[in-house]
This record gives structure tokens, sequence and C-alpha cells, in this order.
């Protein structure tokens, strides 16, 4: 295993970094971040270590090995990786759909034929096996904005090294791939569950506005499957008393407000599964009809919560719902999911620190996204810093106006040594109209 995972090479550590985030080469096997923490209980000036894939100290009083790389974050704010607790990654090579109407169910939208010819593309890009080069393709997507696990991909061991899959054995974290057990289909098809092998359980309920997707709920209760390791995505058709329940078992519940705007007209009641004490995540849901990024998706959540929830959504509620609440929703919440000694080394460097983290969230663009880290792996961020830090070899971009590099390329892995541009030239060449990384 190489023992400092973040550098490729020490000979290519001579550039100069961007002046958010400058580094420091070392000639250890340590990586220091110094800079303005976001940790679990509060915000203060500190620095992180790492060793490896993990945060070894998180704090104000952390030693700093001698000899270690310091990344040194000036005017910004360092963050555990964001997890995107709902998506269809696959489906994320897919442009915006503008359904004709609005619906009050998923299956009335599913059976139209404006759907069906929309999603053709995705059933022609799967037959031409490009399945990893779609979900590899949304994980970058993800990957811009910050985010380091994703839920709603297929199990795929093409997939390892990028974004952490979650339901995926090849997540790089050690659980059972019956540990995450995900289902989208019609709540009467649901499978039984091993709760001994599986500590979390997701499952489209209730997505839509009218009685038949309320009835979905009687239905998951029937089974048996309203539970404390139950994360119900959606529950747009939900009022008070159906919160209560979920509140009074420890249910969770995954947000995507924007996908539900435009294809209900309306958007769950959070105001009230707060009220009950539910944790609450946030989820793109997928590109087709869900926001460009997660930034995007929290601001539409920061709208909906001033003018429908009456601001029940607190400001220190934003971090929560894309880290520790999807973290705890997964059950992985001994990994990820907090800047934390003993937990993986996921994390995000954002440009430009607001008054409070909350704000930063925000506030946030694309381009702020200074760096991220999976497993203590530098995959993404400014094109300088990424330079500084030996990361040269990998995929230039430019996104939202500034310059980045992306690194996709996984050695030892099937299609492991497909860059960003060969994987996207291998989507448009089956289906020209392969959305764009980022919103122009
Ligand atoms: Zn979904």
């Amino acid at each position: 295993m190489n023992p400092m995972p973040w550098l490729l090479s020490a000979a290519l550590l001579s550039h100069p970094a961007a002046a958010e985030l400058s580094v420091t080469p070392g000639t250890g096997g340590q990586l220091v971040i110094r800079g303005r923490l976001a940790l679990p209980e509060q915000e203060l000036d500190g620095r992180l270590v790492l060793a490896g894939d993990r945060i070894v100290c998180a704090g104000a009083d952390c030693a700093e090995p001698a000899d270690a790389t310091v990344l040194q974050v000036n005017d910004g704010l360092i963050l555990p990786g964001f997890i995107d607790a709902h998506n269809h990654v696959a489906y994320n090579a897919l442009p915006k759909w503008a359904p004709p109407k609005r619906y009050q169910n998923r299956a009335q939208w599913q059976r139209a034929a404006a759907y069906k010819a929309f999603k053709r593309p995705y059933d022609q890009l799967k037959r031409s096996g490009l399945s990893c080069e779609m979900v590899k393709y949304g994980e970058a997507k993800a990957l811009l904005s910050g985010v380091t696990t994703i839920q709603g991909s297929p199990a795929g061991r093409c997939l390892q090294g990028l974004v952490r899959n979650a339901e995926n054995p090849q997540s790089g974290l050690p659980v059972s791939s019956a540990h995450v057990r995900t289902f989208i289909l019609d709540v009467g098809g649901a499978p039984k569950i091993d709760w001994n092998a599986t500590d979390a359980f997701l499952i489209h309920v209730a997505e839509g506005v009218d009685a038949a997707a309320l009835a979905e709920f009687a239905t998951l209760k029937s089974k048996g499957l309203l539970t404390a390791g139950t994360a119900i995505i959606h529950g747009t058709a939900f009022g008070d008393e159906e919160f209560r329940q979920m509140g009074a078992v420890g249910s969770k519940l995954i947000w995507s407000p924007q996908s539900n705007l435009a294809l209900y007209g309306q958007t769950t009641r959070v105001d009230l599964a707060l009220r009950h004490g539910v944790p609450v995540s946030l989820g793109v849901d997928w590109n087709p009809t869900g926001s460009d990024n997660l930034f995007d998706e929290l601001r539409v959540a920061d709208r909906v919560n001033r003018e429908q929830f009456a601001g029940a959504i607190a400001e220190q509620d934003w971090l929560a719902m894309i880290t520790r609440h999807p973290s705890q929703a997964l059950a992985l919440d001994s990994y990820i999911g907090a800047l934390r000694a003993g937990l993986k080394a996921d994390i995000v460097i954002l440009s430009g620190a607001r008054a409070s983290v909350g704000q930063t969230l925000l506030n946030a663009r694309l381009r702020d996204v200074a760096a991220v880290l999976v497993d203590g792996r530098l995959l993404y961020g400014d094109r300088d810093a990424m330079t500084a830090a030996g990361r040269a070899d990998c995929d230039a971009l430019t996104v939202d106006g500034a310059p980045k590099l992306l690194c996709m390329r996984t050695p030892g892995v099937p299609k492991g040594g497909q860059r960003l541009d060969e994987v996207r030239a291998a989507l448009l060449k089956v289906y020209p109209g392969v959305a764009p990384l980022a919103a122009p």
C-alpha cells in the first residue's frame, strides 16, 4: 500500500499553490490540513492530521508530525466530505427532463410516454455496456460539489476508488453487502429484511401527493418495515400523523425537494418531520428532475424552508443534512460523516468562508470547492493546489469558471485506467446528449 496515498511523486512538489490553499510538501507519510475546521460540536481554527485513509487528530491541539505535507487553508473552511443520501447515479448522464405536466404519484410519470422517450438513451447506454462509465460520470459530477459518499449506485468492482458508493461492497468500508439495502420499486414488493445483517434499509415511500402515494405508508407498516433502521426516501404525501409514527420508532427521512417540486409541484413537509424529531438528510435524487449539484439542492431546500416552513430548519442543520444525518441513515456513522479521529479521511475544503458553516454552504458555488479527499486521497480540487500536491497528472477541467483537476483513474480495478475524458467520450459516442458535468 502506498504510504503517501495523496501524493503521486515527491518530485512534482515544487509549484506554488493558489492563495486560498497552499501546499508545503513533506517527506513523511502523513498529511496535515490547517485552517478553520467544522468539527461536530463547534467551528475552530486548528488542524487535521491524517495517516493513510484515516483522520488521527482533529482539533486545536493536534501535534503535527515534523515531516508531514501541509495543506494550509486561508479564508476557507474544512468540512467532512458530503454524503448525498439519495441519488440514482447512473441516470446522471441524462440531461434535465422537463415533465409535460405535474403528476400525483411516481407510477404516473414512469408510465408516461414522455418519460419513456426521455429514458431511451439510458437504456441504450446500458445496452452498449457502459454501466460503469455512466456511474463513474455521475460520481465525477457529484465530486464537483464535495460529495465523497453517494447512495444509489449498483454494485461493481469498476466503481471502486472514486466517490464511495454506500451500498456497494467495494465502498472501501468494512461492512458486508447486506449492511445497506435499498429498494426503489413499489413498497408492495419490498423484500424481507434480515435485521441481523442489515442495519440500514432505504426505501422509496409516498413519492407523490395523492391517496395512492400515502397508502404506501400502511403497506410499509404491514410488512413490519417501519423501524429505526428504516430511512424513508421522499415521504412527500405524509402529514403530521405519519411523521409522528416515524419519530416514535426512530425512522429517518431522506428529502429531495427539487425533484419533488419538478414532478409533483410540492415537496415533503420537513417542518412536520422535524417537529417529531425525525432526522432529515438531503439528496439530489438524479440529474433529470433534481438539482445540478448539492449546493443548488441546499438552496432549494433553504427557499422552501423560508417560504413554507417558517424557518423550521435551523442554520446548523444544513451541514447535518449532508453529513451526520445521512451517515446515520446509512448506518455508516462509525466510519464517515464527521471530522473526528478514527473516521475515514473524507474531507472537503471550501474557499470563501462566511459567518457560519450554514451560510458558507448556502452561498457555496462549484468554483469554491478547493479540494476533495476520499480515503485520504486528493481526488479533485483547484488546479494549482493539486499540481503542488503532486496530482498534476489528472484531468484538467474548467468548473464554474475555475481551473480544476479531477483524478478518476484507479489502478488495479476493471476499467480503472480510464480518465474522465475517456469516460465522457465513450458516453457521447452512444448518446450525444449527455448532460454536462456542471451546468454552464
Ligand atoms: Zn429515487
